[in-house]
C-alpha cells in the first residue's frame, strides 16, 4: 500500500476498516448464512492496518490512548462517534488478548463515557474478521443513522473533540 496522507484513506480498500493489500472481497454467502457486506478480509498479516494505526503510519482520530490500548473513530461510521477499541500489541482474536479483563474494563470505561456524552444507549460489536487484530466496536445510538460512508476529516476532528477521553 502506498503511504497515506492526513485525509487520505486509500482507494480500493475496505470501507469499514480502512485498508489493506492482498485482500479478497467477501460478500453474502447464503449457504453459510453469513452477510459480509462490503468488507475485505486481510490475508497479509504483516500488513496489519491496526498495527499501522498504532504506529502512526495511518492517521486516526484518537478518543483514548494509553500504553496498552487505543480507541479511535471509525472513518466509515454507521452512527456518529462509532469507534474501535484495540490492544496495541498485535493479537488476532479478542479472547487471546493478555489481561482480557483489563481490556474489557477499558472498553466499558470508553463506552460509558460515550453514553454520557452522547446521551444515547451504546451498542458494541465484536466481529473478529475484517481486520485480524483484536477490536471491539463501540456504536452509540439505538439505530444506525449513517450509511457507513467515509466521514470527512473535519467532521471527525469535531467528533473527536466532543468525545475524547482525557
Ligand atoms: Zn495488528
Amino acid at each position: 500500500m502506498a503511504s497515506l496522507g492526513a485525509n487520505d484513506v486509500a482507494e480500493n480498500v475496505c470501507t469499514t476498516c480502512y485498508g489493506g493489500t492482498s485482500v479478497v472481497e467477501a460478500g453474502f454467502d447464503g449457504e453459510k448464512g453469513g452477510f459480509f457486506g462490503h468488507l475485505w478480509y486481510y490475508t497479509d498479516m504483516s500488513n496489519c492496518v491496526f498495527c499501522k494505526i498504532v504506529a502512526g503510519e495511518i492517521p486516526s482520530y484518537k478518543i483514548y490512548e494509553d500504553e496498552k490500548y487505543l480507541a479511535f473513530l471509525d472513518a466509515f461510521p454507521k452512527t456518529t462517534a462509532q469507534m474501535l477499541v484495540i490492544p496495541k500489541e498485535h493479537e488476532e482474536w479478542v479472547w487471546d488478548v493478555p489481561n482480557l479483563g483489563e481490556y474489557y474494563e477499558l472498553v466499558g470505561k470508553v463506552a460509558r463515557h460515550v453514553r454520557e456524552v452522547s446521551g444515547e444507549p451504546v451498542r458494541q460489536m465484536v466481529y473478529g474478521f475484517q481486520v485480524p487484530h483484536a477490536h471491539i466496536q463501540i456504536r452509540p445510538g439505538s439505530v444506525d443513522d449513517l450509511k457507513g460512508e467515509k466521514m470527512s476529516g473535519e467532521e471527525m476532528a469535531k467528533i473527536r473533540e466532543k468525545f475524547r477521553l482525557a
